[in-house]
């Protein structure tokens, strides 16, 4: 039985993976700190017996016996991560080296929750790996964005230093169940926002792109990723590559919803990235994995959650 550590285990992507990852039979630890996660996500995982839940916050050392680990420890919404942006920094860089020194310690492989933010606003589309990206170091968004830098330079300073067997994945836009109500990111603001019957908030024109994968594909691909052979590193672009306008995403929201709501438009928040888009060829060769679900059958089941979350029934 593999003994595998999950970082953030009790967030949107953590606990979908901790689940999995129990159906597949492995030993799961949970460590979380409750920033942004939230209990609800795995009470259902807590009668397991192979299931295990530590509060903890990974900017501490952390002393335990494991065979891998998943870092997703990190609040990921804007407004979660602008909350505490010094937090925020200190659990990417401090959180990538304990958990490093961890796996340096025990010899085992070690996953990064990396992000497309790498790229920052950027100016090749769609991103390759190659590209080095067009990030604002002093921006409110930096916090996150050059956090999770930082991360990826201490990955791959561990692994050519110390030999750790890293794996980078770079993770797109990430939507379905168990996304925060009140977060702030654009599916769950739209969904939440339709299913009430409240004007839908697009940002700027809503002109700017995203490509949004489901979390089921994702996890997927974190556990292949994890699965690959030692040397494969990353980073490796995750995502789905459709690309949609915040426009459109609004109409088919409200269109799957058979929503009221109207459209009002707001300042595009500072250095939001205008185009996003992620080349998977790489992810295709190396994990021979692609997302298989579309973005209106992947909206329909978070729509059937946050209606179940909000109680509006159907
Ligand atoms: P989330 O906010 O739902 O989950 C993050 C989890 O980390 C939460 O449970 C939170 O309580 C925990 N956490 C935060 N700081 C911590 C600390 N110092 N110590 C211990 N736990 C801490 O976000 P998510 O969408 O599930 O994202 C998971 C990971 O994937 C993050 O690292 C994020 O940066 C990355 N990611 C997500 C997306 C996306 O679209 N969802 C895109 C790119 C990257
Ligand atoms: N660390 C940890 N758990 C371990 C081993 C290390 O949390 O099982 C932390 C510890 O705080 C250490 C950091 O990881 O400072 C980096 O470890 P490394 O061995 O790289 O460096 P050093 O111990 O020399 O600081
Ligand atoms: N956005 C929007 N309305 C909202 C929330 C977000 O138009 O209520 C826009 C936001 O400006 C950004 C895009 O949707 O251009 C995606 O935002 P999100 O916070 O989900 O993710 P990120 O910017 O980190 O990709």
């Amino acid at each position: 039985m593999i003994r595998t550590l999950v970082t953030g285990g009790a967030g949107f992507i953590g606990s979908h993976l901790c689940e999995r990852l129990l159906q597949q039979g492995h030993e799961v630890l949970c460590v979380d700190n409750f920033f942004t996660g939230q209990r609800s996500n795995i009470s259902h995982l807590l009668r397991e017996l192979r299931f295990e839940l530590l509060r903890h916050d990974v900017t501490f050392p952390l002393y335990v016996e494991v065979d891998a680990i998943y870092n997703l420890a990190c609040p990921a919404s804007p407004i979660h991560y602008q909350f505490d942006p010094v937090q925020t920094t200190k659990t990417s860089v401090l959180g990538a080296i304990n958990l490093l020194g961890l796996a340096k310690r025990l010899k085992i492989p070690i996953l990064q929750a990396s992000t497309s933010e790498v790229y920052g606003d950027p100016e090749v589309h769609p991103q390759t790996e190659a590209y080095w990206g067009h990030v604002n170091p002093i921006g409110p968004r930096s916090c996150y964005d050059e956090g999770k830098r930082c991360a990826e330079t201490l990955f791959f300073d561990y692994h050519r230093q110390h030999g750790i067997d890293i794996k980078v994945a770079r993770i797109f836009n990430t939507y379905g169940p168990r996304m925060h109500p009140s977060d702030g990111r654009v599916v769950s603001n739209f969904i939440v926002q339709a299913l009430r019957n409240e004007p839908i908030t697009i940002y700027g024109q809503g002109l700017q792109t995203r490509s949004f994968c489901f979390v089921d594909d994702m996890v997927d691909a974190l556990i292949k990723l994890m699965g690959t052979a030692s040397g494969v590193t990353g980073p490796l672009n995750l995502g789905n590559p459709v690309e949609f306008s915040m426009l459109q995403l609004a109409e088919l929201v409200i269109d799957m919803t058979g929503s009221r709501s109207t459209l009002t438009f707001m300042p595009l928040p500072q250095d939001d990235p205008q185009q996003r888009r992620p080349d998977i060829n790489q992810a295709k060769d190396v994990l021979g994995w692609m997302p298989s679900t579309q973005l209106t059958e992947g909206l329909q089941r978070t729509v059937q959650y946050f209606k179940d979350q909000l109680q509006l029934g159907g």
